[in-house]
């Protein structure tokens, strides 16, 4: 209660007290005058000996001298010794406990250690003279750089090391040489790598996120992808789940090139279907087949429940009450998504499938198997439409202004770059179609296009 009162009692003088700083003023006059003249021999307590003034107030006083004398000291970014020896006389002569001018003097060294890491790391590079310059600032306050950065480190060294990654990756790539770089500036700055490691590990994810929506984007990945991804897993600390997470992707992506490149999965002999000799089974599932018949009375549609089996010549469809197959060199036209697919053969009305779930694969497993069976349509199909590449600057771009974020949900992971009008229907390449959508949401608005 009696601190309560006092702190009321402050406060309230604060703001109904006038003349407080000229009386402030006054004070630091009289000190800063009798550390002038009288030198060695001027202390606080004698000066203001017998004179009737807050105690409070003189203490406050002697503080914003000292603070005016290190502000003057450091003015040139630097703490000579000299200029350590006066600070200390006048921390003494002003009579401030010792802990308080051990905390006012960390305070000006952290703010110009600060500015100075700063500048030194501007070029990415810690050289020698920033080195001795960092240990200079540390010294002022009687500690080694390995002992002042970690003080610094404990309130601002995550971001600052964060910073530091950031700048790395801003290109979206991290060389072996930019990495090594990073350990070595944080080794000289005394940090450990594990320290380092947790504490970019959220910036870490968000670049490893953003290569991957990079190597998604043309639905294959590379050699030199595969590389990269092995690369990063082993350098950078990724939490367990987060790992999992992306070689999940990673998997499908590697299934999607390799059907894009025909190599085609193969699944076992399904039973119930009637598979010839040597034909080989690429995909088998649950599907539902949309028939359409024009009758005299008007075009009819029944749905039959049952399998699909695509084989490397034929389109399998199997059910209690309807079986047909479709030969791959009778497809006229087709196209699909990922739960559905119609084709289409001479003379015929279109048939149509339907999935119960959705699928990166199936289609594709479909467009490929229907490609390999006849080659010149494969060559019309690839080698006709608009390019769905969207150009590396333009991805780079569009990352940076949804900040790695899903366009709809604010979701980081599954992200992908998605054409806001597909290409299929006149949508550009360019910045102004392109957006960021995780997946789930990408598939949500496929529903409606
Ligand atoms: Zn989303």
């Amino acid at each position: 209660m009696a601190s309560l009162k006092q702190w009321v009692k402050k406060t309230v003088a604060k703001w109904v007290d006038p003349n407080k700083e000229e009386r402030m003023v006054y004070l630091v006059g009289i000190m800063h005058e009798g550390l002038r003249t009288q030198k060695e021999a001027f202390s606080v307590s004698r000066a203001f000996q017998g004179l009737n003034y807050d105690e409070d107030d003189v203490a406050i006083a002697a503080e914003r001298l000292y603070r005016a004398i290190l502000t003057r000291g450091w003015e040139d970014e630097r703490l000579t010794q000299q200029e350590r020896k006066v600070a200390r006389w006048v921390a003494r002569s002003l009579e401030i406990p010792p802990a308080r001018v051990s905390e006012i003097n960390l305070e000006f060294a952290q703010q110009f250690f600060a500015s100075a890491l700063a500048e030194a790391m501007e070029d990415g590079v810690l050289d020698e003279d920033e080195e001795a310059r960092l240990a200079e600032i540390a010294v002022s306050v009687g500690m080694s750089t390995a002992q002042f950065v970690n003080r610094f480190f404990l309130a601002n060294g995550e971001g600052f090391l964060r910073g530091i990654f950031l700048a790395a990756v801003e290109d979206n790539h991290l060389s072996e040489e930019e990495w090594n770089h990073l350990l070595t500036t944080a080794e000289k700055l005394g940090l450990a790598r594990d320290r380092v490691l947790a504490a970019i590990s959220p910036q870490a994810q968000q670049f490893v996120e953003h290569v991957l929506a990079d190597a998604k984007s043309d639905g294959r990945l590379s050699k030199q992808e595969e590389d990269t991804f092995a690369w990063l897993f082993s350098k950078l600390q990724l939490p367990a789940g987060f790992k999992q997470y992306v070689e999940g992707e990673l998997h499908l992506l590697r299934t999607l090139t390799a059907i894009d490149e025909g190599r085609l999965p193969q699944v076992g002999c399904p039973s119930g279907v009637a598979i010839r000799a040597g034909e080989i089974v690429h995909l088998h599932e649950h599907a539902t087949w949309r028939q359409l018949r024009m009758l005299t009375s008007g075009p009819r549609q029944d749905d039959h429940q049952g399998t699909i089996t695509l084989t490397d010549n034929r389109l399998i469809f199997s059910s209690q009450t309807k079986s047909h197959s479709v030969n791959y060199r009778k497809i006229v036209t087709y196209r699909g998504g990922q739960d559905w697919f119609e084709v289409q053969t001479e003379g015929k009305p279109v048939s149509t499938f339907f999935f119960p779930d959705k699928s990166p694969v199936r289609y594709p497993i479909f467009e490929t198997a229907l490609g390999r069976a006849n080659q010149m349509i494969v060559a019309k199909i690839r080698g006709s439409g608009p390019s769905r590449h969207i150009p590396r600057d333009v991805r780079q771009r569009v990352w940076q202004r949804y900040g790695g974020r899903c366009a709809e949900c604010q979701a980081t992971d599954y992200l992908e770059f998605d054409h806001i009008i597909p290409v299929a229907k006149g949508g550009s390449n360019s910045d102004n179609n392109v957006q960021m959508l995780c997946r789930r949401c990408n598939l949500k608005k496929s529903d409606l296009i």
